[in-house]
């Protein structure tokens, strides 16, 4: 039981052209700040990506959008020529409707592949995602539009009704829809400047012990594994960002089939990471590695981490509005990876989706099962929290052997990497 014949392993944490998973708002921070991050810098230069999304952050459509609103700008400026810097969706969208709309565009991209944190990887010759995976918010997904155009297979999955796997192989879930809710009143009314820890911890530490256990659980999955942060650090009132759980499905084969279809055509020029943006009375130059490159406007589309912890130089310096966004925004840690066993040894659940809670409060992992579409056993983890530190070491075999015994083992089976 549990014999692992495949798997892939992310490392958002560690990833220079990353340096975590999503943007999230500390606690000192608002939706403001992702406006303010986006908002223009003169006539030729503005922010695009995720984490400028007021509403929609976190997610693949949100920064695509994103991208599409920067190009208008920067075309209603009639340039001749605009660089984009990262090929993520946000880059992608960008580039995109650039060039729809008659403007000659480059783009620059660190790594030698596109796509950024939808990241492609294959096991088998089956495509899967070690970044996005979903598409949110499906109903209102302009990338859920292009799929369907596409006639993508998408499979839908229900957060909300997790198999709770507990070593006795299925628990009963908690009443998670009672809990979530008294969870986002509290959170809702905290006054701005308070952490997550400071509204939830005197809440739970007022509890009977089922009770408290069950709204632990309950913020493990709604807070913790949709952000990757601790609870001290995250805004309590606006820390809770929508997206998970409107209405998701999967694509099966990945999203490269997304991105492939979107870049096609562009003029992306992989391995050019940026170093350095200059912007000066008669346009921009940008420069790295791979040379340098002068163009009448540029968008910027890295995500968050790399820009707060300055992996490009700008000169002029980012304006005091946007540092102080950056300051406020942040990103967690959430690591995935991808198992295919020989056999199938865990229960079915219709809604395709398990969670296991990890050895300590803010330790949780989920798992969406892809055997069906797929046509062979395979589990996609998601796992977040402290317990990353002890998981996540050693090489990705090892990371994979681990990340195998925590489901098995909650699925109430033996594994045969134990330990
Ligand atoms: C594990 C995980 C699971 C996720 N699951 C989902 C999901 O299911 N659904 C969903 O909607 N979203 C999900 N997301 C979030 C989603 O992937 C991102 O919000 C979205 O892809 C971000 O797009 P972006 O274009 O803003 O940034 P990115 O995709 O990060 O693109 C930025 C690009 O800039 C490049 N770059 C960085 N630095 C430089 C530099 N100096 N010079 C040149 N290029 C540079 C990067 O290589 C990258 O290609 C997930 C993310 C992770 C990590």
């Amino acid at each position: 039981m549990g014999r692992l014949v495949g798997s892939a392993v992310s490392h958002w944490g560690e990833d220079p052209w990353a340096r975590g998973s999503w943007s999230l708002i500390g606690r000192d921070g608002s939706p403001e700040d992702r406006v303010a991050l986006g908002a223009p810098i003169g006539g030729r230069l503005r922010i695009a990506g995720e984490a400028t999304h007021p509403t929609r952050a976190g997610m693949t459509h949100g920064a695509y959008e994103q991208g599409v609103l920067a190009a208008a700008w920067a075309a209603d400026r009639k340039p001749d020529r605009v660089a984009v810097v990262g090929a993520g969706m946000a880059g992608l969208g960008a580039a995109r409707s650039l060039t729809e709309l008659g403007v000659d565009v480059v783009v620059w991209e660190a790594r030698d592949r596109i796509g950024g944190r939808t990241a492609p990887a294959e096991i088998g010759g089956s495509g899967f995602d070690l970044g996005a995976n979903w598409l949110q918010q499906y109903d209102d997904n302009v990338l859920a539009r292009l799929a369907e155009r596409l006639s993508l297979r998408t499979v839908p999955t229900d957060f909300h009704d997790p198999l709770i796997l507990d070593g006795s192989g299925a628990g009963a879930a908690d009443d998670a829809e009672l809990i979530g809710a008294g969870l986002r009143d509290r959170l809702e009314a905290a006054p701005d400047g308070a952490s997550m820890a400071d509204v939830l911890e005197p809440w739970i530490e007022g509890l009977e012990e089922g009770a408290a256990r069950a709204v632990r659980r309950s913020v493990d999955a709604e807070i913790v594994m949709d952000s990757g942060a601790p609870l001290s650090w995250l805004s309590a009132r606006h820390g809770f960002e929508p997206g998970v759980g409107a209405g998701d499905r999967w694509i099966v084969g990945g999203y490269r089939l997304l991105t492939d279809h979107l870049a096609a055509g562009l003029d992306v020029r992989l391995g050019h990471p940026v170093r350095r943006i200059v912007v000066d009375a008669d346009g921009v130059r940008l420069s790295g590695d791979a040379g340098s490159v002068r163009v009448d406007a540029v968008i910027v589309t890295v995500p968050l981490g790399v820009l707060a912890e300055d992996g490009i130089t700008f000169e002029p310096p980012l304006p005091a509005p946007h540092r102080a966004a950056l300051g406020r925004l942040g990103m967690g840690r959430v690591e995935k990876v991808v198992l295919r066993f020989g056999e199938r040894f865990w229960p079915a659940h219709p809604a395709g989706y398990y969670r296991v809670h990890g050895p300590a409060v803010t330790c949780v992992s989920e798992w969406l099962d892809a055997t069906e579409a797929d046509g062979v056993p395979t589990l996609v983890g998601l796992f977040a929290g402290p317990w990353l530190d002890d998981l996540w070491t050693g090489d990705d075999e090892e990371i994979a052997a681990r990340a195998a015994a925590v489901f098995t083992q909650a699925a109430g089976g033996s594994s045969d990497h134990d330990g």
